[in-house]
C-alpha cells in the first residue's frame, strides 16, 4: 500500500489545524480508497503532498546495520566451501 503525506490547507492559521496536520502527517492507504480530504483528528481540510517515494534519499537503500536494527536478517555470502581441495 502506498504511503501518502498530507498537510493542512491552512497550516499557518492559529487554531485552524491540529498538531498533526499543521506539520503534515503520513498515512498508508489502499489505492482503492478515495483520497483523504479532512484531517482524521481535527477534521480540517488537508491536501496531499507528493509521495516520499520520489525523494532521492528513498532510493538510496539502507545499510546493513540499519537493516539489522529494523529486524531484518542480513545474509552474508560465505567464501568457505567454494574451493575444492586438489
Ligand atoms: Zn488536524
Amino acid at each position: 500500500m502506498p504511503l501518502y503525506e498530507y498537510i493542512s490547507e491552512n497550516p499557518n492559521i492559529e487554531g485552524k489545524s491540529c498538531r498533526n496536520c499543521s506539520r503534515g502527517f503520513e498515512l498508508i492507504r489502499p489505492v482503492s480508497r478515495p483520497p483523504l480530504e479532512n484531517c482524521p483528528s481535527c477534521r480540517n481540510p488537508v491536501k496531499k503532498l507528493v509521495s516520499q517515494v520520489s525523494k532521492p534519499n528513498a532510493a538510496r537503500g539502507f545499510s546493513i546495520s540499519d537493516a539489522k536494527a529494523k529486524g531484518f536478517q542480513v545474509l552474508k555470502k560465505q567464501d568457505k566451501g567454494t574451493y575444492e581441495k586438489m
